[in-house]
């Protein structure tokens, strides 16, 4: 499939399987949306970065872009949860996996079969990644995992939780992940209650010595110690995903600001005749563009193999900033009835919100750009 078949089979999907009024269940009801995860399997879009010889379809992670951003339009929930398993289960494991690993994970990834999560941020070690504490003790043939993470998601529906571990004292070189089984004894996830993404399963994660084989280390033994490597590889793809469920949001906000801002009558006008609303709208609108159009760029550096850090920073930060201010402004355009409960305006704020801090926050992105820029930051 080309961009323009992905995008279009993604937006069919969208369209056809998520009504308005299942996605405001699916926020109302905060419960990880299983049937539509395993739904998606029709498009045929699971393998889109798995390679042809796992029975993927060849391409790579910023090829699902469109998908996220569809998904988003509708049910920004359901994007951040298929991004999680194409970025941390087939991007991770295409990457950086075993050939064991490779071929046990890859084909089932492919046909939709697996769940996966990523778990790194613990409660000391959010922004500042590299200081995790969670440790992997070798011992009579296997680690030993004990710790807690935080704010990982999908964390208690998921078959295996890659999970970054301290097997040295070495800041970024002492960092192993572990593809961890979720049937472990030892391994548990509660659910968090959080402002947006309803249903995304954010958990509290515990390991109370949780046993894993040497074999389970991402890259198999030669992984040991390689997990900050392991990670900072996906640091493009994550951050360009997040951008692209942005657009979504972003996107759907200003459909539906429009559509409302012409049924709201006042002063015997529709909202929509206003001069200061149209304004207001065609602002949204340009920024919008101007958004999507950094990110693409970005993704087209990305596929040129080009270094780019700071562009899909610069992406991350903008496209949520701005779906953020496209959201609210529409809510105010709409004066309460953009803030009711029943509008989907304030569930997609409330998602946008959470999107400027996962993956990295606004402040984050800002300090590695500046860093690009050639100055020192804290
Ligand atoms: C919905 C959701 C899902 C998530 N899913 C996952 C997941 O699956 N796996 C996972 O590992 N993690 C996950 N996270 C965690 C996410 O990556 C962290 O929330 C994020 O890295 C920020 O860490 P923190 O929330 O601990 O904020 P903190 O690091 O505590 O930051 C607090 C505030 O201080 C600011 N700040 C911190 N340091 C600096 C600095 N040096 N300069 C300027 N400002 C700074 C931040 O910008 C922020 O405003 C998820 C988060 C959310 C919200």
């Amino acid at each position: 499939m080309n961009q323009a078949e992905i995008r279009q089979a993604a937006r069919q999907f969208a369209q056809q399987e998520i009504p308005f009024d299942l996605a405001r269940r699916v926020d109302e009801e905060d419960v990880y949306p299983e049937a539509l995860v395993r739904k998606f399997g029709q498009t045929g879009l699971w393998g889109i970065n798995i390679a042809e010889k796992y029975g993927g379809m060849g391409g790579r992670s910023v090829d699902a872009m469109p998908v996220y951003e569809e998904l988003s339009r509708r049910l920004p929930v359901l994007a951040w949860l298929i991004g999680n398993i194409m970025l941390y289960g087939n991007d991770i494991i295409g990457a950086n996996g075993s050939g064991d690993q490779k071929k046990r994970f890859l084909p089932e990834l492919a046909e939709g079969n697996l769940r996966f999560s990523f778990a790194l941020t613990e409660p000391d070690a959010g922004s500042d990644a590299a200081n995790i504490s969670t440790r992997a003790v070798f011992q009579d043939g296997a680690y030993t995992i004990t710790g807690s993470k935080m704010f990982i998601t999908g964390a208690g529906v998921s078959d295996y939780v890659v999970t970054l571990t301290r097997t040295a004292p070495s800041r970024y070189q002492g960092i192993t992940a572990f593809v961890v089984p979720a049937n472990s004894p030892g391994y548990s996830a509660s659910p968090l209650k959080k402002l947006g993404y309803h249903g995304s399963n954010t958990c509290a994660v515990h390991y109370e010595a949780v046993r894993v084989l040497p074999q389970d280390i991402l890259g198999g033994e030669p992984g040991l110690n390689r997990g900050w490597q392991h990670m900072t590889s996906l640091l493009n793809s994550e951050r360009l995903a997040l951008s692209a469920c942005a657009l979504g949001i972003g996107q759907a906000s200003l459909d539906e600001t429009i559509a409302s801002c012409k049924e709201l009558y006042r002063f015997s006008h529709p909202n929509a005749r206003y001069q200061s609303v149209m304004h207001a709208i065609a602002e949204m609108a340009t920024e919008l563009e101007a958004a999507r159009r950094l990110a693409y760029h970005a993704a087209w550096l990305v596929g040129q193999d080009v270094e780019c850090l700071k562009e899909t920073s610069m992406a991350k930060m903008f496209t949520t900033e701005t779906a953020k201010k496209i959201a609210l402004r529409g809510i105010e355009l709409l004066g309460i009835e953009g803030g009711l409960l029943a509008s989907n305006l304030q569930r997609y704020l409330r998602d946008v919100l959470v999107l400027t801090i996962g993956g990295g926050t606004s402040q984050i992105q800002k300090n590695i750009i500046a860093r690009q820029l050639g100055l020192e930051t804290k």
